[in-house]
């Protein structure tokens, strides 16, 4: 399609789009009167109008049935995270039975790894991403410490070619070979936090495998923003926050894959809670520990409802509206912000470098914009404006129009806003 970078196109393109009524189903804060151009989704993503309702129900039922609601809510409590398995199922691409909602994703993370990082003899190596997320970094180092390894020999890190920006699959997998039989685990982010780099899951979780190793995704920044098809790439684990794309909430729980073939296992190590435990049993407080058959059998406590009443009324749009939908709009508004970035290149004498891959299928919502010869004062700027971003030192500034909320006038409006600020600085 050929772009125009002018109000009355995107407008045009707002028009067409299929998804431009949701926009209004979000609570968008406000700058100097006016609702903000909102590109942190991938950081916390917006307040869907219908979550508040969702808290209310419960605060109501806890009112009026108190402890009784357990069981006589509408939505009753003791089965609440049931609610998410099918929904969720089908933004990651699962069999329900293999998705349950739980505790925050480090902390799943972590539990995960009891059960799929048990290094012995020889395997003992974890394989991860160069600067991954830093509370992965933390996480796979302790773990690899409290297993008695020195995370400098444990922890084998896939590295970026010298002057480029991306992994390169190639790269991962030759790491994978030449690690082979040391190798425990494949750990990774399957969308870079820092440059929205998609990885090829199923060709790497195959190679993981093929080395005799298990193979597990952080999909924090996959999980409402990418395809995924968890089931059919054979993942064994996985685990995501929902307060990113998926519109959750501030610190909100975690979504967590565990592929079948780990269900009804009596010898797979595994930390345990009565939420685990077979749930038609589970108020018989028996003493000995009868997992669920299914994921659910990972998780320890009761679910925090009011916590996961937000996430529940978000997921439910998800559902109404569908991944597919959600990703061809969000390929074709990061497809306009780009040809917008690089229109206001033209005018400006500093200049724009999108370190994130051009391609679509290597890609989600997100851009990353490495400003050559900017500094936080543009950061700033844009903030006054009422454009939100998110900025990471020295000048790199992370883009990410949620499909759901974003709006093509909002990618031309942005795109003068940064412009005039640029200008602007560029006379003083
Ligand atoms: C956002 C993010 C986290 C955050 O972890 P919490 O336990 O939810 O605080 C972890 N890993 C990655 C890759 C992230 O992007």
């Amino acid at each position: 399609m050929q772009f125009e970078n002018s109000r009355e196109f995107a407008r045009q393109l707002d028009k067409e789009d299929k998804l431009s009524k949701y926009r209004n189903e979000f609570i968008f804060p406000k700058v100097n009167g006016k609702d903000v151009i909102y590109f942190v989704g991938n950081s916390l993503g917006l307040q869907p109008k219908t979550a508040q309702r969702y808290v209310d129900e419960i605060m109501k039922d806890w009112a009026e049935l108190a402890v009784e609601g357990h069981f006589y809510a509408e939505k009753s409590w003791w089965d609440y995270h049931e609610r998410f398995s099918q929904k969720l199922a089908r933004v990651v691409g699962a069999n329900p039975a293999e998705v349950t909602v739980m505790n925050t994703l480090t902390v799943n993370l972590h539990l995960l790894m009891v059960s799929f990082y048990r290094p012995s003899g020889k395997r003992y190596k974890i394989i991860c991403e160069e600067k991954a997320f830093p509370s992965d970094q933390y996480m796979i180092s302790s773990q690899v410490r409290f297993h008695g390894y020195d995370p400098k020999d444990a922890i084998v890190e896939i590295k970026k070619r010298d002057g480029e920006n991306n992994f390169r699959t190639e790269d991962v997998l030759a790491k994978i070979e030449e690690v082979g039989e040391e190798c425990a685990l494949v750990l990774i982010g399957g969308v870079n936090y820092y440059t929205g780099q998609v990885f090829d899951m199923a060709t790497i979780t195959k190679a993981g495998h093929d080395a005799g190793a298990f193979v597990g995704w952080d999909l924090a920044h996959a999980a409402g923003n990418i395809e995924l098809k968890l089931s059919e790439w054979n993942v064994d684990f996985a685990a995501w926050c929902s307060y990113k794309y998926m519109n959750s909430g501030p610190g909100n729980a975690s979504g967590c894959f565990i592929n079948k073939k780990y269900h009804n296992k009596k010898d797979i190590p595994r930390f345990e809670g009565w939420w685990g435990h077979n749930k038609e049993r589970r108020f018989l407080m028996e003493p000995e520990f009868q997992p669920e058959p299914t994921a659910d059998a990972w998780q320890i406590s009761n679910a925090p409802i009011l916590a996961m009443a937000p996430y529940l009324a978000s997921l439910e749009m998800f559902d109404e509206v569908g991944m597919p939908a959600l990703i061809e709009k969000r390929n074709k508004i990061v497809a306009y912000l780009e040809y917008v970035l690089h229109e206001i290149d033209k005018d400006v004498d500093s200049s724009f470098e999108i370190i994130t891959p051009a391609d679509q299928d290597k890609r989600g919502t997100q851009l990353s914009v490495f400003l050559h010869g900017e500094g936080k004062e543009l950061f700033r700027y844009l903030m006054d404006q009422g454009v939100i971003t998110d900025w990471r030192e020295p000048n790199v500034i992370r883009l990410a129009p949620a499909p759901f909320y974003c709006s093509f006038e909002d990618m031309y409006e942005f795109g003068q806003i940064l412009k005039e600020g640029i200008l602007n600085k560029q006379k003083v």
